[in-house]
């Protein structure tokens, strides 16, 4: 690994510029501390940072690259696509193909309105849940994370339907106060606060699959559960699908354990690298939004032609035969091989997979919840994260967060990554 000068000289000054010298908070490496390298160029399953040096990536940009780094096929319908124009404000032929394409994939797409990120998908679907039941109340999970629209920048109030605090400033009680948090995977919460607040909620959202505290997968039954309590309450079942959307499954989480939700979420894989979001559902209750409708919702960029194009590319390869078990199974694979290697140093780790992510907790305990996700050993994970740094290996900076895999992570890639988690473990075990 050549020294990483130039990263360090290039976050000086993004630190003069930009808060803590990101875009986005992960990125700023707090969790795990050090510099974040600089990217220049990346192919396939590698990122090359400004100092010449390469790793895998298991980051993906935080999912959505689930065909890797710059693929040709991308490329060529961005090349074509952005030669006709980037944005016209007016309806595309295209964006009936993608959401044609969304709705024949995911059971419970009826009808899908394009927005610019998932955070946007979210915050209009909670404003079409309450406009469709007149009602305000929405539940969520601790540590499921849904964007960072205000009035789901909840997590904190264990036990049972306490109504939330925010969890940032400037974000005011009187948004949150409508937001009732449970923990996930705890079926009896989501009951408990359904039976207080009764006809006050409007909608439970949840990630089907938790992949914002690490990955957690849900318990038999739990998503089955919150079906019929929403149902038996009149109230509507948000899958927030923007990180497991085509990741899981091809037909999505809901797909993958047969539980239809009323709306759904997606954002991430749809864009294929570019910034797109999207909502969906049920056709009556679509129905209600503008101009067919009149909930409210716009977006000057909304369906933008070159983000349509990746996102029609990335689904369209995902159906080529083969294509999505093959990544499926190199995340099997790594997550096999990453408990094998940490048994051998004994090194408690629980792994979880779902699809074409997974998640390692460094833990003796099962983790089904943010409170046992939380007990995990961060130290032990920065640790890691920087063993594989060194060895060109880059997870996500954050204990809390997902690994993702994708079409480039062949056999050669996987094995050259095991071969890295082997050493870095084996400092860790001292
Ligand atoms: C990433 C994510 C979001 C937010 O999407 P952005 O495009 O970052 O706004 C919302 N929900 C879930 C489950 C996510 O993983």
């Amino acid at each position: 690994m050549k020294p990483i000068t130039e990263s360090e000289a290039l976050f000086k000054s993004a630190r003069q510029l930009m808060p803590g010298g990101v875009s986005s908070p992960v990125r700023a490496f707090k969790a795990v501390g050090g510099t974040p390298r600089f990217i220049c160029r990346a192919a396939g399953a590698w990122l090359e940072d400004v100092d010449g040096n390469r790793y895998v990536d298991y980051v993906l940009s935080y999912g959505p690259l689930i065909l890797g780094h710059a693929h040709p096929a991308i490329v060529n319908a961005l090349t074509g696509t952005i030669r006709r124009g980037t944005a016209y404000g007016t309806p595309t032929r295209r964006e009936i193909t993608l959401v044609r394409l969304i709705t024949t994939l995911l059971p419970g797409m009826d009808m899908v309105r394009l927005v610019n990120s998932g955070t946007e998908a979210v915050m209009s679907a909670l404003r079409l849940a309450r406009a469709w039941t007149g009602r305000d109340r929405i539940i969520k999970c601790t540590g499921n994370y849904h964007g960072h629209a205000d009035s789901l920048l909840v997590q904190a109030g264990s036990g049972v339907a306490t109504l939330g605090l925010p969890d940032s400033p400037g974000v005011p009680e009187s948004t949150v106060k409508n937001t009732l948090v449970v923990p996930y995977n705890d079926l009896a919460a989501a009951e408990a606060a359904f039976g207080a607040h009764r006809k006050r909620i409007a909608a439970m959202i949840v990630e089907p699959v938790a992949g914002n505290m690490g990955v957690v997968l849900p318990q038999k039954g739990y998503l089955q559960g919150l079906r019929d309590i929403t149902r038996a309450h009149d109230a509507l079942l948000i899958f927030d699908e923007v990180m497991t959307g085509f990741r899981v499954h091809p037909s999505g989480a809901q797909g993958l354990y047969q539980v239809t939700p009323d709306l759904t979420t997606l954002g991430k894989v749809i864009g294929g690298g570019l910034p797109i979001g999207a909502y969906g559902g049920r056709r009556d209750i679509m129905a209600l939004v503008a101009p067919s409708g009149p909930m409210y919702q716009a977006g000057t960029l909304s369906g933008n032609p070159l983000a349509v194009e990746a996102g029609i590319v990335t689904l369209e390869k995902l159906q080529e035969p083969g294509i999505w078990s093959r990544i499926a199974r190199q995340t099997a694979r790594l997550a096999r091989g990453w408990k094998s290697r940490a048994e051998a140093y004994r090194i408690p780790l629980e792994v979880a997979v779902a699809g074409t992510m997974f998640g390692c907790f460094y833990t003796d305990q099962p983790v089904i919840d943010w409170n046992t996700a939380k007990r995990a050993d961060t130290t032990r994970y920065a640790g890691v994260f920087h063993a594989l740094l060194e060895r060109g290996v880059h997870l996500a900076p954050s204990q809390y967060e997902a690994c993702f895999v994708s079409s480039a992570h062949d056999d050669d890639v996987v094995s050259h990554t095991l071969d890295a988690v082997d050493a870095a473990l084996a400092d860790e075990a001292g």
